[in-house]
């Protein structure tokens, strides 16, 4: 599969969101990818494995519906649904080309 550079920014129930990629040292050392809701920004830790970031955008991404839904999900339910979502859309491309028509 072709690789695609990763966006700059990202739009999320109807704001645009930064999204970047920083070292560790902006972020706690276990710490993936931070949500942060009052500037909109998303920083992913460039320090790990290319499709743990990717999978850390999803991640960060359910944060922010999750904010915007005021659905109160805790860290567990977004790490389990984020996974599982990555999975889904990672397992089917073609379903995923068919639902954007692209
Ligand atoms: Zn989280």
């Amino acid at each position: 599969m072709a690789k695609t550079k990763m966006p700059g920014t990202l739009r999320i129930s109807g704001r645009d969101y930064d999204l970047a990629a920083e070292g560790k040292s902006c972020l706690n050392v276990e710490t993936m990818g931070m949500h942060y809701p009052w500037d909109n920004r998303i920083i992913l830790n460039d320090s790990t494995a290319p499709g743990q970031i990717r999978s850390t955008s999803l991640h960060e991404v359910l944060h922010a519906c999750d904010n915007d839904a005021g659905t109160g999900l805790d860290e567990q339910a977004v790490t389990s649904l984020s996974s599982l979502l990555f999975a889904a859309l990672r397992d089917n491309p073609q379903w995923v080309k068919w639902m954007m028509g692209w």
